[in-house]
């Protein structure tokens, strides 16, 4: 088995050492048409850059997609157990790059190291559970209502799926939607997040080695609005999967619609944890931590909101603020780090704007800025934020702020704190302590979101059960488990009749 992981295209670009990473198109690495690139940046150290890559455009896309529908036909046409085994080799590569495709996804994304390694192990996961698919794909055998007639349905592949990704999880995300796209007989341009081009270059060239045939699997950079807009307006990509932001996902729902596309979209989160006053006060801390401040809250199922019981409100601040306040901020590989950077200034500014205007309504009670640690003045950091007596209708607890900034809600009891909880236009992920058998089994009914989580923070899903959001959080698709697979593909119901002679449904079998 190969070792070596090298996509760029040519050794340095300008001034800087750093290679320069072409599209992958037909199986080959090229340059975009226009020859024109873009730089990406480490997020803890913007001096440092990653790499160049190409800054393409709907002539790039649309040579990606017939690339794509080239390989289209012999890619559907091979049995799946044989897609599935070509996706154990993937897995089998990914794992045994897993240290390498970290370190590089902490520098460009700016994760602490053993995030990161989940973030691949993530990807690990969903290719072997999608490689088994490969021998599964299960369709329905059921009885028909006429004698001597067989029927059946069956899983098909839709065409070239069209995959956009952001860079908060730049391994994981791609394989939840390139690995049932693929088992399922799809081939696929994928269009990666532009804070994060060197993870997907590097995912796509193991993609290569294990064998996908040329053009089953094509990469284009690029800007969102010329790549990504460019993907969902062909007329030859039949199905989208994006995950980002709600803004972008309706402008892309305009446009898949019009042209009557399968579009599966994963969108943002405002993720709330339920502290009841019988809880283990310890244990939601740990989880509240882990939840807000993990990824430096650039996760869609982060928590930015607890929702706590008053009588306990207090003691649970007085637990959770010296643990905040002590959290290590710094560069992701080094051995100390808990909180990385944000990933780029705008991000940085956004954060930022929050907290001064939550000062107008609300307690701060640690953070609120930059660090002012000397030797992280060249990355985007951002101290680990809290608020007290947040209302749950303020903008600090309706908008998703994508950073370390967490408010507290008081409130009088459980029927409140689900009414707070609801209170958003989003329905990702949530979660409550308590150590009522009752009151948990309430909330796994009431809380109204994709995921719920008893003792345990708003983050840590498996890639074998279904992943996706309610109401602003998504279109009603779903990742990973079976459940993915029905983003990829068609239903096709099969009638056969042995009878030999005309059998007509709803009217032969029935008297009069
Ligand atoms: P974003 O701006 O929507 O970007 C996501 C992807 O869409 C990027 O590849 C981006 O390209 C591309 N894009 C931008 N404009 C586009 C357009 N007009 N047409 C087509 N594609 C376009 O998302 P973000 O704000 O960077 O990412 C964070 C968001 O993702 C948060 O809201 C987070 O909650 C959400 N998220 C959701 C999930 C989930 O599973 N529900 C998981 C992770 C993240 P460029 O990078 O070139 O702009």
């Amino acid at each position: 088995m190969t070792q070596t992981i090298e996509p760029a295209v040519s050794g340095a670009s300008g001034a800087s050492s750093a290679p320069t990473y072409g599209n992958f198109i037909g199986g080959e690495w090229q340059p975009s048409v226009s020859g024109a690139t873009f730089a990406s940046l480490n997020p803890a150290d913007t001096r440092d850059v990653v790499g160049y890559f190409q800054a393409s455009s709907a002539a790039d896309v649309a040579m990606a997609v017939r690339a794509a529908e080239l390989a289209l036909p012999a890619w559907r046409a091979t049995p799946a157990p044989r897609r599935g085994e070509v996706m154990y080799a993937f897995a089998a590569l990914l794992a045994q790059h897993k240290e390498r495709l970290a370190r590089a996804m902490t520098r460009e994304m700016g994760k602490v190291l053993s995030e990161a390694r989940g973030d691949v192990q993530e990807g690990i996961d969903i290719a072997y559970l999608m490689a088994g698919e490969g021998r599964r794909l299960f369709g329905d055998t059921t009885p028909s209502e006429l004698p001597d007639k067989w029927a059946m349905s069956i899983r098909e592949p839709i065409g070239v799926a069209g995959i956009i990704t952001p860079w908060n999880f730049p391994i994981a995300i791609p394989c939840w939607k390139l690995m049932p796209a693929l088992v399922a007989g799809n081939t696929v341009v994928f269009k990666p997040a532009s804070d994060t081009p060197h993870c997907a270059a590097l995912l796509v060239e193991l993609l290569h080695q294990a064998g996908f045939p040329p053009g089953t699997v094509n990469m284009v950079t690029g800007g969102g609005d010329e790549v990504g807009t460019a993907l969902v307006e062909s007329p030859d990509v039949p199905v989208v999967s994006f995950t980002g932001n709600g803004h972008t996902g309706r402008r892309i729902a305009g446009i898949a619609a019009r042209r009557l596309k399968r579009l599966a979209l994963e969108l943002g989160g405002k993720n709330g944890i339920v502290v009841m006053d019988d809880a283990d006060l310890d244990l939601a801390v740990d989880g509240i931590l882990w939840s807000a401040f993990g990824t430096t809250g650039q996760r869609c199922t982060a928590a930015s909101r607890v929702i706590v019981h008053e009588k306990v409100a207090d003691d649970l601040l007085d637990r959770l603020e010296p643990r905040s306040r002590a959290l290590r901020i710094g560069p992701g590989l080094a051995q100390d780090t808990e909180v990385g950077p944000l990933i780029n200034v705008r991000a940085v500014e956004k954060v930022a704007g929050y907290v001064e205007e939550g000062r107008r309504d609300a307690r701060i009670v640690t953070g609120g800025g930059a660090p002012s640690r000397l030797g992280l003045e060249h990355g985007h950091f951002f101290e680990p934020t809290i608020f007290d007596g947040v209302d749950p209708m303020d903008r600090l607890a309706q908008d998703e702020i994508f950073g370390p900034v967490l408010s507290v809600i008081r409130v009088p009891g459980y029927a409140e704190a689900v009414t707070a909880l609801n209170q958003t236009r989003y329905g990702l992920s949530s979660s409550i302590f308590t150590r009522d058998n009752n009151t948990a089994f309430r909330a796994m009914r009431d809380f109204e979101t994709g995921i719920v989580y008893v003792n345990a923070g708003t983050i840590g899903a498996e890639t074998h059960l279904p992943f996706g959001g309610r109401k602003g959080s998504g279109n009603g698709h779903r990742e990973a488990g079976h459940a993915a697979l029905d983003t990829f593909t068609e239903w096709k119901s099969i009638y056969v009749d042995y009878s030999g002679r005309l059998q007509r449904a709803q009217i032969d079998n029935q008297p009069g």
